[in-house]
């Protein structure tokens, strides 16, 4: 063994001890640093080092690494970083997903351990804490990305099974044109269709309410009627911009007239479910035949965590199996090595299994209750300051607004530098206006939080006047 791997086999408790101190020492200054540090150079030290040739070890690597990168990363794991929709992790979560990396199992298989069931019985308690019916499986992904792509690769098959021929083994094209229909889809949606060979170009944009982003029900239904054969419908629980939700009972009532496949993006909305004032924007996500939902958001788990739940488990295995001699047939519970994109499998259910084993139902509805006062606060506070207007209601956990007097998106680029230290927000386009968006989804943020992000906003907002 290498010298110097081998001392730090040695002494590999105080390692551990030194790395807990590090990450202490981290999580311990997150409300005093800025929150984005200033933008700087490629490097702390300028040029990006070479790669050693002899290493000296993990507490010079330690060394190394808090001194050149860590003053460079933000305090996105804090309170008051508002940007994109952005969780932090959990006590509970914090020490599932250290252990997933002590424990460094593939749970891909039955061949070796428990893992994969581990994953199953979390999907279980997902599927409780969002009201799924025992006919959604569920897998864990990387991210709502690959949830979205991993619905609509499901999706590509039933296509397939409705026409007659199977694109997994056929290839796309195999399907002649295909229409996916959404009202205001997240941008992964078309990268989804993108890499499942399907194009961007069939997304088909169905008109939105009048002043909303959630899709009109009727419009849809015109659309679905235009639609030569099997459709894609793609519906929205929880916009990025206004956190609009389709109405998923009307959405999901179409079938009646309609054959279509129906994948929800409820990345983050999917969350209202834990809170009673807000559960009905979520009433009708059961009937989805795809559903994604991100963890590294509102469940507070670290990245990278989303799960992928479906009622067509049979099509799923038709698209991702992995025949190899030494994995055998698929059963009646394929191993998740036959689900997903992926076949090595990291253990990444077991944070998500923590923070729930730890704070249970109330505890994240706890969380998700008071992400959505604190949005409402900071929405009340900027829409009573002359210099800013709210361009949407604060439906949920996140506010859209912009400055009341020339809403330039230079002059809101220069009002989120300048407010940076404090809070993060992140830009945005809303109805053709240049616009900022603050999202709440950390566990740790509280009403002092909104009212210093609210302080630092005015403050910008003078210094750009
Ligand atoms: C964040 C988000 C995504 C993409 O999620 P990643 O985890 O970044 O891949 C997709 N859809 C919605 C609605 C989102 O909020």
């Amino acid at each position: 063994m290498d010298r110097t791997l081998a001392a730090d086999l040695a002494r590999l408790p105080q390692l551990l001890d030194a790395t807990r101190r590090a990450a202490g020492d981290a999580l311990a200054s997150l409300d005093a640093r800025p929150v984005v540090p200033p933008a700087g150079k490629p490097a702390a030290d300028g040029e990006p080092e070479s790669l050693p040739e002899r290493g000296d070890g993990t507490e010079a690597a330690l060394a190394a690494f808090r001194e050149r990168w860590e003053p460079r990363l933000s305090a996105s794991a804090g309170p008051r970083y508002l940007g994109f929709v952005t969780g932090g992790a959990t006590p509970a979560a914090l020490a599932g997903d250290w252990l997933t990396a002590a424990h460094d199992q593939n749970s891909n298989s039955a061949l070796d351990g428990a893992g994969q069931d581990l994953e199953r019985e979390t999907v279980g308690w997902l599927r409780a804490l969002f009201h799924l019916s025992p006919d959604h499986s569920g897998t864990f992904v990387s991210g709502a990305t690959m949830s979205n792509t991993t619905g609509l690769a499901i999706a590509r098959e039933w296509l397939g099974e409705r026409l007659g021929v199977s694109p997994a083994e056929d290839g796309a094209a195999a399907l002649g044109p295909v229409r996916v229909l959404s009202g205001a889809p997240h941008s992964s949606i078309a990268k989804a269709l993108a890499v499942l060979g399907l194009g961007r170009g069939s997304l088909v944009k169905v008109p939105t309410l009048p002043g909303r982003e959630a899709v009109d029900p009727g419009a849809l239904d015109r659309a679905l009627a235009d639609t030569p054969g099997p459709a894609v419908v793609v519906a929205n629980a929880g916009t990025v911009n206004t956190v609009d939700f389709d109405d998923l009972q009307a959405v999901a009532a179409l079938k009646r007239r309609h054959d279509f496949w129906l994948h929800t993006d409820a990345a983050f909305g999917a969350f209202a479910a834990l809170s009673p004032d807000h559960a009905h924007l979520t009433a009708g996500l059961d009937a989805s035949d795809s559903l994604c939902v991100d963890l590294h958001k509102w469940l507070n788990v670290p990245y990278d965590s989303a799960v992928q739940f479906t009622r067509r488990r049979d099509l799923q295995a038709r698209v991702f199996q992995n025949s190899a001699a030494y994995l055998g047939p698929l059963a009646d519970h394929p191993d998740l090595v036959h689900l997903t994109p992926e076949n090595s499998h990291r253990l990444r259910a077991l944070a998500a299994w923590f923070t729930l084993r730890a704070y249970g139902r109330e505890g994240h509805r706890e969380i998700v209750e008071r992400d959505i006062a604190c949005a409402r606060a900071l929405g009340e506070l900027l829409s009573a300051d002359p210099a800013f207007t709210l361009l949407a209601p604060v439906r949920l956990n996140v506010v859209c607004f912009t400055l009341a007097a020339d809403p330039t998106p230079a002059r809101l680029t220069a009002l989120r530098e300048a407010a940076a230290a404090e809070v993060f927000v992140t830009p945005t386009v809303h109805e053709g206006t240049a616009a900022l968006r603050a999202a709440f989804s950390n566990w740790r943020t509280t009403q002092a939080d909104v009212h210093r992000a609210a302080q630092a906003l005015r403050t910008a907002a003078r210094e750009i006047a």
